[in-house]
């Protein structure tokens, strides 16, 4: 059995301490009354709802997973209630536009739920994740005519939104896609062709599922840019929202897959299916990328959400399981053995996790507080500036989110020992479901090629530069600081290797076509770090303001900050030399070798 109790003090620390949310938010045109009450209550009802109703489904939903039978899909006992009370709450529409229903609350905030919810239950939390998604993209895209029939309903939970991109010939590449729209003489199209691995696809806890599908018009021009996008419904919406005619669309089957097993996973088949285009067409990509943006920063939530679980139920049974003494002399005489948190390798595991648990959830924040501002800020200057930080972050979120989200599964994992591996204790529930977050969104590869491709690119790298700009100012805030230069050095140096690589991979690229896919991986990791290092300058720097304040939260923020600076940041030094390798180690081998 693993328990689950949301780490509020911690996101508090982050959104009000660290970030000043409530000042930055409030003075935000539409957040006016996002206060810190508010943002706290919302938080605290979360908590509750994931601990005392999503939590204890989370082994009983993997244990059961879903079934199909005659194109229907059941989702585990238990689920359908969830998710009833789960939307009617209005956690689906939490940053929806009150146009439609929604709360219009922050990204800031939804992150810190979607993390308590990924935490009690990631196979749960997919589904109206997915439907956020959806709202998001419908919102600005979308006609008139299709937000004012779809969008109350997604907003409200009452429907499910789904992302059908993926063929089984299409996964990274979607230019490769066949799904074929057909214009009707009404306006609509005909869409035909099966799409796989679709979340949410089908089942059974909403009336409808509206879903986002990529397809190729006839004109079509070759390759990514001849791709648009569609809505299509299970049922047609009448007008007025209600349920009208089934359409062509069915779930085929489903997958049986290595973890998230109360997720269900579709291949779908649309058969003719009747659809209409959102946005423009042949611009379809560009479109899926507003929903694929927030499910990028939202998968990396994910990623953490496990780390998170992970590391609080490998601390409770470290503190509890006896085994062998300690190095330096016995703890708890009183007992046959000490208990295993007495040992440095168990230690290093359980800080490792809260290190880069801790800094990756505040660089979470900090980039959806970027999302935010981008979207509301009256100046269009800032908005940019926002925008550009938002868009460096999102790969590194997601994949740094997920790639930890798996080394610190495993590591809690190993902590339990034999136990770990039984699947009663749940560690390795939480191995399997989180390593899924590493793949889909676009595997964490795609990520890394987007950072270093697209990102550095854009406008003679003015993300980068955005980024440096951040961090100057940060240092000049902090300059002569004797009581922070114990983690304000480290990050220097980290930052100085970053931009050092940056410069390096910039100029060696120019002769070797290879390069940055060659290190690409260990460029993002390297930047991870930096961020990481960075958001821990920042949380230092409060936790030193209130270190006599005699609560031991701050404390324990500087020994997590002291073990981050020492013991996982000097991974830096591997990322760079291994950049420096460049491509030839892997790419002079001859294809015949293989
Ligand atoms: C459980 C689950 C749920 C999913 N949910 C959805 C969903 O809701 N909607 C949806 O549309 N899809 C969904 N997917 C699909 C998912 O997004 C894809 O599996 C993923 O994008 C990778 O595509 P692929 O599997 O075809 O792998 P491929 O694209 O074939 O990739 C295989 C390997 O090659 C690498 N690779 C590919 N291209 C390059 C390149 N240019 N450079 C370097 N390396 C490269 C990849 O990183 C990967 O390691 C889901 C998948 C699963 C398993």
């Amino acid at each position: 059995m693993t328990t689950y109790t949301a780490p509020l003090r911690d996101m508090r620390f982050a959104l009000h301490e660290v970030f000043a949310a409530e000042k930055t938010l409030t003075a935000l045109p539409g957040f006016a009354e996002v206060t810190a009450d508010v943002m706290d209550a919302v938080l605290e009802e979360c908590a509750k709802l994931c601990q005392d109703v999503l939590h204890p489904l989370n082994q009983v939903g993997d244990a059961e997973g879903c079934t199909f039978k005659d194109g229907n899909v059941t989702t585990p006992k238990g689920y359908k209630e969830a998710y009833k009370q789960y939307s009617e709450g209005g956690w689906c529409g939490l940053t929806a536009s009150p146009d439609f229903g929604g709360q219009g609350l922050p990204e800031a905030l939804d992150y810190l739920v979607a993390e308590m919810v990924g935490s009690a239950n990631l196979s749960f939390g997919l589904y109206p994740g997915l439907t956020q998604g959806t709202i998001l993209a419908l919102s600005a895209h979308g006609t008139p005519e299709q937000k004012k029939v779809y969008l109350p309903k997604l907003v409200s939970g009452e429907w499910q939104g789904a992302m059908c991109l993926t063929e089984s010939h299409a996964g990274s590449d979607l230019g490769l896609l066949r799904t074929k729209a057909v214009p009707n003489a009404d306006g609509s199209y005909s869409i035909t062709g099966t799409k796989i691995f679709i979340s949410a696809g089908e089942h059974d806890m909403t009336d409808n599922i509206v879903h986002l599908v990529l397809a190729k018009l006839p004109d079509a021009p070759e390759g990514s840019r001849g791709i648009s996008m569609f809505l299509v419904p299970k049922f047609i919406a009448n007008p007025d929202g209600s349920l009208g005619k089934r359409n062509a669309v069915s779930c085929g089957s489903i997958e049986h897959k290595m973890g998230m097993k109360a997720s269900v996973t579709c291949v779908m088949n649309f058969d003719g299916a009747t659809g209409w285009l959102v946005g423009q067409p042949h611009k379809g990509l560009a479109g899926m990328f507003t929903m694929m943006n927030k499910e990028r920063m939202f998968v990396g939530s994910q990623g953490i959400s496990q780390s998170e679980l992970a590391y609080q139920n490998a601390v409770v049974y470290a503190k509890d399981r006896i085994q062998g003494r300690a190095a330096d002399g016995p703890k708890r005489p009183d007992k046959a053995a000490d208990p295993i948190i007495v040992h440095p390798d168990i230690r290093n595991r359980l800080l490792f996790a809260r290190a880069v648990v801790e800094a990756q959830r505040a660089l979470a924040l900090y980039a959806h507080m970027q999302v935010d501002i981008s979207h509301h800020h009256a100046d269009a200057g800032v908005r940019e500036k926002a925008d550009d930080m938002a868009a460096l972050l999102t790969p590194i979120v997601k994949a740094s989110g997920t790639d930890m989200g798996s080394e610190i599964t495993n590591l809690c994992l190993q902590v339990y020992g034999g136990h770990g591996y039984i699947k009663e204790w749940g560690l390795e529930q939480m191995v399997r479901d989180v390593r899924i977050t590493q793949i889909y969104e676009g595997t964490n590869t795609i990520q890394a090629l987007d950072l270093i491709g697209r990102k550095l690119g854009i406008a003679g790298g003015r993300l980068f530069k955005g980024f440096i700009a951040e961090t100057d100012a940060m240092l000049a805030r902090v300059q002569g600081r004797n009581d922070l230069a114990e983690f304000v050095n480290p990050f220097k140096d980290a930052r100085q290797k970053l931009i050092a690589a940056t410069q390096w991979i910039t100029e060696q690229s120019a002769a070797d076509a290879n390069l940055r896919g060659a290190v690409a991986n260990d460029y993002l990791r390297m930047f991870a770090l930096t961020t990481m290092a960075w958001m821990w300058v920042l949380m230092a720097e409060q936790a030193i303001a209130k270190k006599d304040s005699g609560d031991p939260f701050y404390e324990g923020k500087l020994y997590t900050a002291r073990f981050f600076v020492t013991k996982v940041l000097p991974q830096i030094a591997a990322h760079d030399s291994l950049i420096r390798t460049g491509s030839a180690p892997a790419m002079a081998v001859p294809e015949s070798f293989f």
